[in-house]
């Protein structure tokens, strides 16, 4: 049967990438349909149930300008939040939740449900019909058709999905989920270069069955940040303790003992596993000289008991995981409720997808996800709002939209994957940004909500509020930039005493701020009303402090920007141009790029390397 009703846009798959691209779609008025293997799990955490942290909490926040669902949710289920890198400048600066699995699904849920133009339709998707080179609709598996001129598939680790445990192993999507096997099949019959990877989680403990009172308390921040934007304080539910143990020297051991049963180090696995995620037999083995790491132990719900240990993902056999985690102090007599386990899963060279994340082989058919050889719900949820986005300007036949480089970390993310591919599970950093300075998570809406309102992203609500918040820091800059203190003034006495020197001329308050032992609740209230929003101090603070890197780092790009069309004469020796790694010089002289557009284009090759090719092209004359 043919479902009576076409739609604009279908995304397969509810999961981080899957409900932020059908939620974009139907935001910007395109008739969408969400089809996934079951409703109950839209918006589940496969494995630890945190959002954010360095890099990540950057990308959480750029989904958030551009009216995504992933911050909110966090601000309504965090159960305890933390600021990263707090004492390091700006640009590196995070945020993190322990969010509780069960509040952040609802959360999800509720957004999904109340969002207008969006139909949610509980099956698995078999099959991709497909007519020439053009996708025109999905079959599921009791064969019902739905049609749409646009696909998103954001099948995350389900696709040819097999759990291992020990030696043991069974077809799977994440513990509990059928895989999908079908669809996998299918999908490489299509000209797609498809490979495996594996990923893994670690056992769940239950809590009546720890002792805590040798382990370490960690309790979050205050004041405590917020993700969203448009979140709240008053959102967060009740906050909670995490603790601290270690592994040592008899963990090792156990472990050591049970490597020959690994699936890993006995080769049962094939896929390349996540180097910043690594499991603990992993991690034995690479540090080799470490007696001891680290174990966070983090609730996963506040109305349940289980307990997730962040640091002992692991996929040895049930037996040796059960002895290792009674090796931890706290442990001792633990109850596992859920054994950890490794999963091996397809995903496509994200290589062949163009910037819009469609797939060049197949028009209309585009990807997001775990699927393209990310890891990670941040980097999922930030392609799967760019999907969303695409294939809903797709259907009203607008050009795609991929924000740049400098603009977003979604830019980032989108450009590595689709200039160098990736042959282990890609996460964020913030040392993949050139330009960190710039794009900060503090400031991610003033660099991306005013484009997302013009594609019909941002409700009225929604802009209202940032339109308050970017007039408000430009009246505040206005207002210190033109407000003097004296010197001599009292003013300027009460100042004097934390800045350790005399002022001994007339200086604006804009300018007191730049100076770092002074903050905007120093200066800002001498002459005047300061501003009560948080965010505004902050953006007016941060602008007065770092202006002059920041300013320096826009000119670099413009400059860039400005020279992508120099020419590259045919005979330029790349060997001679200082500075530049051999890697990239071996890649400039195979490639012989016409032009510097064309030199970034190449992979691998960085701005800062694009940048050292027009020092030397210009000096050259
Ligand atoms: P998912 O969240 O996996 O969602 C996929 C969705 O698609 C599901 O709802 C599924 O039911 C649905 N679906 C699949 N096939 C079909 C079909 N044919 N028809 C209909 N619906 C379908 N990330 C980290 O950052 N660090 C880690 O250490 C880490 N460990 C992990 C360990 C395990 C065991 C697993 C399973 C995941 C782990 N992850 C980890 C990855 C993290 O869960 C993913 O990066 C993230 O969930 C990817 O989001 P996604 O939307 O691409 O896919």
């Amino acid at each position: 049967m043919i479902y009576p009703e076409r739609f604009d846009v279908i995304v397969i798959g509810g999961g981080h990438a899957g409900t932020e691209a059908c939620l974009a779609a139907a935001r910007m008025g395109c008739k969408t349909l969400l089809l996934t293997h079951n409703v109950d799990t839209l918006g589940q955490m496969s494995c630890n149930p945190a959002i954010g942290g360095i890099g990540k909490s950057h990308l959480v926040k750029e989904i958030d300008a551009l009216g995504g669902a992933m911050a909110m949710a966090t601000d309504r289920a965090g159960i305890q939040f933390r600021v990263l890198n707090s004492r390091k400048g700006p640009a590196v600066r995070a945020t993190r939740a322990q969010a509780d699995r069960a509040l952040y699904k609802s959360a999800i849920r509720n957004q999904l449900e109340n969002q207008p133009n969006l139909s949610i339709f509980q099956q698995a998707a078999d099959d991709l019909i497909v007519n020439g080179d053009t996708v025109e609709g999905v079959v599921t598996q009791m064969g019902l058709k739905f049609m749409a001129p646009t696909v998103v598939l954001t099948t995350g680790t389900f696709l040819g999905g097999k759990i291992h445990i020990g030696l043991e192993n069974h077809a799977g999507g994440r513990a509990g989920d059928p895989p999908a096997q079908t669809l996998a099949a299918r999908l490489r019959e299509l000209p797609l270069r498809v490979d495996r990877l594996k990923t893994g989680t670690p056992p769940r403990i239950d809590a009546k069955s720890v002792d805590f009172s040798e382990l370490q308390e960690q309790w979050g921040d205050e004041p405590r940040p917020v993700m969203s934007a448009r979140g709240s304080r008053d959102w967060h539910p009740q906050q909670v303790c995490c603790w601290i143990t270690h592994t040592n020297e008899r963990t090792h051991d156990v472990i050591r003992g049970g490597l020959d049963r690994s699936p890993m180090y006995s080769g049962v696995i094939e896929g390349i596993g996540p180097r910043y995620c690594p499991s603990i037999e992993d991690k034995i083995h690479r540090f080799a000289d470490k007696s001891s790491h680290q174990v966070f132990i983090e609730p996963e719900e506040l109305n349940t008991q289980e307990l997730y240990p962040n640091g002992i993902s692991t996929s040895l056999p049930f037996d040796v995981q059960l002895e290792l985690v009674r090796s931890i102090k706290g442990f001792e007599n633990a109850h596992i409720t859920r054994p950890g386990y490794a999963i091996e899963y397809d995903y496509f060279n994200p290589q062949d997808l163009n910037y819009s994340l469609e797939t060049r082989a197949i028009s209309g058919l585009y990807f997001a996800g775990q699927i393209n050889g990310t890891t990670g719900y941040e980097e999922a949820g930030a392609q799967g709002l760019l999907a969303g986005i695409n294939a809903a300007r797709r259907a009203r036949d607008l050009d795609a939209w991929c924000p740049r480089r400098d603009e977003a970390y979604i830019g980032v993310l989108v450009d590595d994957l689709i200039t160098m591919g990736t042959q282990e599970p890609y996460r964020m950093f913030t040392s993949r940004a050139e330009y960190r300075l710039l794009l900060r998570e503090d400031n991610a809406d003033l660099r991306l909500t005013e484009q997302a309102r013009a594609m019909g992203l941002i409700d009225d609500d929604h802009w209202a509020q940032f339109c308050r918040q970017r007039d408000g820091i430009a009246q505040e800059q206005e207002r210190l930039k033109t407000t003097w203190v004296q010197a001599g003034s009292e003013a300027a006495k009460a100042l004097e005493s934390k800045i350790d020197a005399p002022l001994n001329r007339e200086y604006s308050l804009f300018e007191l701020l730049k100076r770092p032992q002074l903050n905007y609740p120093d200066v800002a209230g001498l002459k005047g009303e300061p501003v009560t929003d948080e965010r505004v101090a902050l953006q007016v603070e941060i602008d007065a402090k770092y202006s002059g890197y920041i300013d320096r780092q826009q000119d670099e790009i413009n400059r860039l920007r400005a020279h992508e069309q120099t020419l590259i004469p045919t005979e330029f020796d790349f060997d001679k141009v200082e500075g530049l790694s051999n890697e990239v010089k071996q890649k400039l002289s195979a490639a012989r790029p016409e032009t510097l557009a064309r030199a970034s284009r190449i992979p691998g090759v960085t701005p800062a390397a694009v940048s050292l090719l027009l020092i030397h092209l210009k000096k050259r004359g």
